[in-house]
């Protein structure tokens, strides 16, 4: 049985605690490796290396730590095709679909790779007689990122790259689910020249996590993970005196106007909706057509794209969505579903009974589509996280604005219209974070910031573009002044610049 340690201080070291959890492969159900659980110890270990390492790091001027970062580009671009498989034989995702995950973090270290003017301060010449004025950002020093499962590339480089590009030393705990592509980017980013103890991996569970909140020389955390944990950790994070942003669960709505293109609205559902088997925080899990004629018109398209939709094997070139990730994950799956047509849902297509021949341990469910949704239902409160699509009809506009505005989440929210009137006044007044029009998955790109509304983030800084650069630094303002000599003698008053 192959065994996942951690990475610290510039090295692949086992496990000491002991303590082990299952790594799957989803396609068959079988356990493939066991993944080190740390210790405080072991964590507390891994941050003196990166305390350690800080102060040397910082002191490279940023072009050179950009360099670095282009060289991980180079190889994390060459390793593109193993680093998927990799990915996929963890998780479940389809190797295209693994791409986009790597390729979307990759996207952010190109961002992260301007940091020589991303960290640019501000200056005032003559802010005063004989007084300049100006600011500067200062990296915070040893900094953590905590990381789910569904996004094991994305979402770790969305928070070391901007971590280290500032000149921190970073400590990322990423999901115990899928810890090997974590393990290999810290590898790359070692090939690339980053100095050891900078970038360590350490994995583990609640005890890791806990460690992190509390030792005293983490300054900074980004988690991105469920919503409850995301609310501990923020609650203790904060409590401990961190900068904390926390990014949580979601439930994503699709509105569908009346004047919308059928078609395209039926495509995006089908890949917003099922993609990644639903395993995704930007996944659509709520349609609402306007009026019952929208939506007839609506479910008679989507109901036989849902029935054609072809599950497979994580490595199929062919598949729509392979596996989720675990049984648990499954079966919780399974479990909203049932809850749902216990409450009442119209379940029009049915894949729970999904097998996939010859894989019958493998943890493959069929899409599931239900129809008459209502907002008092479980299944349109939670977020179930799986190939499961809830149709909520409304009456008209107002009623489907309301639906996400007033959801506890606020992640993503996307509106099919060809009304520019409309799509404006949606995007002005829905209160979630991300708004899409006609995009049904509106992730922003690099050098805009990524973060929902309500339950779906805490903290105030997005993750990438200009927040992550403002999250991971502290301003340092100065103000100078040059005088022939101090004249004036002790000054009681503030000064002021009137
Ligand atoms: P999760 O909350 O189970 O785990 C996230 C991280 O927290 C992992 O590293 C895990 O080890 C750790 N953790 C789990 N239980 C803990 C505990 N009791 N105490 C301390 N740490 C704990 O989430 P997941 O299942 O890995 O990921 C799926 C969730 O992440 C979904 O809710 C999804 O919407 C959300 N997500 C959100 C975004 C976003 O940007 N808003 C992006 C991706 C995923």
């Amino acid at each position: 049985m192959r065994s996942i340690g951690h990475f610290i201080g510039g090295r692949v070291v086992p496990g000491s605690s002991g303590r082990t959890a299952d790594v799957f492969d989803p396609n068959t159900g079988e356990v493939q490796a066991k993944v080190a659980l740390a210790s405080k110890g072991e964590v507390e270990a891994a941050i003196a290396n990166a305390a350690a390492a800080q102060p040397a790091w910082a002191a490279e001027n940023p072009q050179k730590r950009a360099r670095v970062l282009m060289k991980f580009l180079q190889l994390a671009q060459a390793e593109m095709d193993s680093l998927a498989k990799l990915l996929s034989s963890e998780h479940g995702k389809t190797i295209p679909d693994a791409k986009g995950d790597i390729q979307r973090g990759l996207e952010v270290v190109e961002f992260a790779c301007g940091i020589p003017h991303l960290l640019k301060g501000e200056f005032t010449e003559g802010a005063g007689p004989g007084i300049d004025m100006y600011s500067m950002r200062q990296p915070l020093g040893v900094v953590a990122g905590i990381t789910p499962f569904n996004f094991p590339a994305m979402i770790p480089l969305w928070k070391a790259a901007p971590a280290i590009a500032c000149g921190n030393a970073f400590i990322l705990k990423p999901s115990e689910r899928d810890p090997s592509v974590p393990i290999r980017i810290a590898e790359l980013f070692k090939q690339a020249g980053l100095p050891d103890g900078v970038f360590n991996v350490v994995n583990g569970d609640k005890e890791a996590v806990d460690t992190i909140l509390t030792d005293p020389r983490i300054m900074a955390i980004g988690f991105v993970g469920s919503s409850q944990i995301a609310e501990y950790v923020y609650a203790t994070g904060c409590a401990h005196g961190k900068r904390v942003q926390c990014f949580g669960g979601a439930k994503n709505h699709m509105i569908i106007m009346p004047d919308a293109d059928m078609d395209q609205a039926v495509d995006a559902l089908i890949g917003a909706g099922y993609g990644s088997a639903g395993e995704r925080c930007m996944a659509i899990s709520v349609a609402v057509p306007v009026g019952e004629k929208t939506a007839d018109a609506l479910m008679g398209k989507l109901i036989p794209r849902v029935e054609k939709l072809k599950v497979g094997l994580s490595t199929d070139p062919d598949a729509d969505y392979g596996p989720l990730v675990t049984r648990a994950a499954l079966e919780r799956v399974r479990g909203y579903v049932d809850q749902g047509v216990k409450e009442g849902a119209e379940l029009v297509v049915d894949g729970r009974g999904f097998t996939m021949q010859g894989y019958e341990n493998g943890f493959f469910m069929g899409g599931c589509l239900f129809d008459r949704v209502t907002p008092e239902m479980t299944i349109y409160k939670e977020e179930i996280f799986g190939p499961v699509l809830s149709v909520v009809r409304a009456r008209d506009y107002d009623e489907a604005l309301a639906l996400p505005t007033k959801h506890e989440y606020g992640n993503g929210v996307a509106i099919f219209t060809r009304d520019g009137d409309a799509a404006r006044d949606f995007a002005t007044r829905v209160q979630v974070g991300m708004v899409g029009i006609n995009v049904p998955i509106p992730v922003p790109l690099a050098y805009y910031t990524f973060g929902g509304w309500k339950r779906s983030g805490f903290g105030d800084l997005n993750q990438h573009g200009p927040d992550s650069i403002r999250f991971y630094t502290k301003t340092k303002t100065v103000t100078s002044r040059w005088p022939s000599g101090i004249k004036d003698g002790a000054e009681f008053v503030i000064p002021t610049m009137r």
